[in-house]
Order: structure tokens, then sequence, then C-alpha cells
């Protein structure tokens, strides 16, 4: 049988990925754009595609997208594939599904970031023994994306983990957060932006020795308990900026460990905590990756 290629798509907030690829994960052709307007950013994207597709000789059988959100995920509704609510000037209720595939003439699918990033992570060899995992993205949001049964999540909207409400004690945290819906929310309290508020300077300038990661790593593992309460993960993919601070990661497991207190038996909450809590096996390619098994999914028979 002959190849069959496929384009994925990572739209974030600050720039957009683009990759084409065949149906073995061997990329073609990749370009980064900073994303523009969404006129200028889907003229882009457009180009791109179309002059290398011309070159290469090739077809398109599908395209995956991860965007940033909300976005309106129900296939019923008149505004499915829409980006929402966004506060990003010029792309609330833009149709982003829908431009992409009547520029290019291909079928679009098109999920979250965060979901194409779990997805991504669990297309690797290591996962086919699991069937439940989230990847969460620390940056500038925090948001994450949920593979429940070996399924992508969505429910009712879909999942806003960034803004579940944490323990926050004000003696000792006076920073009252930063989410102009819920001021102290996970969010509000652990995103890049809010490290730079509370300490007064970029997040990327805070030295390792600095109280700033302690704390830091107190609010990510009472998120982290309160997931593994609830969805009870098999594995739990910590991405995104701040989490290039390498040392997190071990704050975290210790303090996820210590706020379970032996509850939840498993070896996973204790010696085997590194192989539970990690860090994105696609680096920073996670959501891109994913948007590539979005295409592949879409075109699959049912
Ligand atoms: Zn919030």
């Amino acid at each position: 049988m002959s190849k069959q290629y496929f384009g994925a798509i990572e739209l974030g907030g600050t720039k957009t990925n683009v990759l084409i690829a065949d149906d073995q994960n061997n990329p073609l052709a990749k370009k980064v754009f900073p994303t523009l307007s969404p006129t200028e950013t889907v003229t882009d994207i457009a180009r791109f595609i179309k002059t290398t597709v011309a070159s290469e000789g090739i077809e398109l059988k599908s395209i995956g997208v991860g965007s940033f959100g909300p976005l309106d995920l129900h296939p019923d509704s008149k505004t499915y594939g829409f980006i929402t609510t966004t506060p990003k000037l010029g792309w609330e209720f833009f149709d982003i599904k829908g431009k992409i595939e009547s520029a290019l003439d291909v079928h679009v699918e098109i999920d979250t970031d965060v979901n194409a990033a779990a997805l991504g992570e669990y297309s690797f060899k290591a996962m086919q023994t699991i069937q439940n995992l989230v990847y969460i993205t620390i940056g500038t949001g925090i948001g994450a994306g949920f593979i429940v049964n070996g399924e992508l999540l969505h429910g009712l909207v879909h999942p806003e983990f960034g803004h579940i409400r944490l323990p926050h004690d004000q003696r000792v945290d006076p920073f009252p957060g930063i989410c102009p819906y819920h001021r102290d929310c996970f969010e509000g309290l652990a995103s890049g932006p809010a490290l730079a508020e509370r300490w007064r300077m970029p997040a990327d300038e805070i030295p390792q020795e600095h109280v700033a990661w302690d704390l830091e790593g107190e609010y990510i593992a009472y998120a982290l308990s309160d997931l593994i309460c609830t969805v009870s993960p098999e594995k739990i993919i910590l991405g995104g900026g701040v989490m290039h601070r390498y040392y997190l990661y071990d704050i975290i497991r210790a303090k996820t460990i210590q706020i379970m207190n032996n509850y939840i038996r498993s070896k996973y909450l204790e010696e085997s905590v590194g192989d539970y809590i990690i860090s994105p096996r696609w680096k920073n390619e996670s959501g891109l990756m994913g948007a590539l098994c979005l295409a592949y999914q879409s075109s699959r028979p049912d």
C-alpha cells in the first residue's frame, strides 16, 4: 500500500507549529510561525501546507489541530470547532476548524492543546500497558488533558484543571493570586505569571535556591493529590515552561507522597514515584505529536 500523509498544527497563544508527516511518524516538513491575527495565522498555515504538498507531490488525508481554548468540542453545536470566549484579541468565536478546512479542502480534527499533548504522550509504546494518563502544562497558563479508559475526556465542556481550588494559607503566602475569575485558584497561584507577580521578577530569573520553588512544588503537589484521589491516573506527565526547572520534579514527588500520607497504597506513591510523576517524553513536542495522532485517528475507519 502506498504511503499516506497527514498534517498537524499546534496553535498556541504566541506561536503556531505546523508539521507534515507520513503514516509512520516520519516528518516531511515543519515550520513555526508567530500566532498573529486569526486571518493572518490561517493564511500562513495554508500557504506553508499548500507549498509543501505541491513540491512533494503528495495529498493530505487529514489534519489534526491542538489549539488553545476554550473550544467548542460538541459535534452537534452550531459553533463546533470554534475558539470561544478567549481574552486573546480577535480570536473570540473564531471558526478555526472551518477556516482551515475551507482554506485547504481537507478534513480537520480538533481538540484542546492539552488533550493533544496527552494523546501525544499516550502514543508512546511504553504507555501501551496503561489506559489512564494525565498531562498537565504549567506555564503561562495551567491546564490538563485526560486519557480515561484509553479515550480523551471531554465531558460537559472540557476539563479546566488549572482552575481548581487549592489550600492557600494566607499567613505563609499572602499573595492574593492573579486569576481574573477566581484569584487564588491553581493557575492564579502557580502559573508562570503568578510566580513573576508574587516574587516581582520574571519566573525564569528566580534563582534555584529561592523559597519560590518549595511553595510552587507544594501547590502543584496539592493539585496532583486531588487528581490522584479523583481520576486515579496511571501516569502523570508535567510539562510547560515552569517545569523546565527540572529540580521541581523531585520537590513535587516528595510533597505529593507527604500529602497523600500513605492513604493510597501503591508503589507509585512510594519508591517508584519517579516513574509515576514524569517529564514529557516528547519534550516540547507533545502537543504537535498529539495533533498528528488526532489526524491519524480521524482517517481510520470506525
Ligand atoms: Zn481561575
